[in-house]
């Protein structure tokens, strides 16, 4: 058995202030039950510290929030991307993908996902990976999915959507590390005589 890669372990994390990003400071504030104060320490049952309710006792766990994304690839063999149009990462190329609804399914949320990025219809046949960002506070599920139907357009998400041959990987232009890790396993899993060196390089506030 190999042992799985994690890439995001090998990142520093920066930005954390009381177990958290800093970014996510305003809504630690206060008490999503009652509106009270939450203060950042021990408590009682609890192997870490937390943010309490200094007025009702209710503890505010912080976790990271699930991104659901596809690599979708064309009959032959093409790897489809967007140049996205929206934060983060505006103008930088990703995969299609978000973040998951209460009310769906993984498969079902990265299939919306794609559809709204790229009007394009998909059927995830594979994990790619399953990718940690802490600083961001995500983890990212990527499938490979074969294309069924739609047609590849631009959206109000997307500047552009295209695809790309293996060599047409816009590395450089990646704009999250966790598209970086999956378009990189994807493109081991079809293309292993590729070696790392041509395959991208992590920017670490990605
Ligand atoms: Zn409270």
């Amino acid at each position: 058995m190999t042992r799985l890669d994690d890439p995001g372990a090998r990142l520093p994390v920066r930005g954390f202030a009381q177990g958290a990003p800093e970014w996510l400071a305003p809504v630690l504030r206060n008490c999503s039950r009652c509106g009270g104060t939450l203060v950042y320490g021990p408590v009682e049952g609890e192997d870490r510290k937390r943010h309490r309710c200094a007025d009702c006792g209710c503890v505010t766990y912080v976790n990271p929030r699930l991104v659901v994304t596809t690599l979708p690839v064309t009959a032959d063999g093409r790897l489809v991307l967007i140049r996205r149009a929206i934060p983060p990462g505006i103008g930088t190329w990703a995969q299609p993908g978000g973040f998951l609804e209460a009310d769906e399914t993984v498969v079902q949320g990265a299939v919306r996902e794609t559809l709204e990025e790229t009007c394009l219809v998909v059927e995830p046949t594979q994990i790619v990976g399953i990718y940690s960002r802490p600083q961001a506070a995500v983890v990212v599920i990527a499938y490979e999915a074969a294309i069924v139907g739609g047609e590849m357009r631009p959206t109000p998400e997307s500047l552009e959507v295209r695809d790309f041959s293996v060599e047409e990987i816009p590395w450089d232009g990646l704009g999250f590390n966790t598209t970086l890790w999956a378009v990189r396993d994807w493109v081991r899993s079809v293309r292993p005589d590729l070696t790392v060196d041509a395959l991208g390089e992590e920017q670490v506030d990605h």
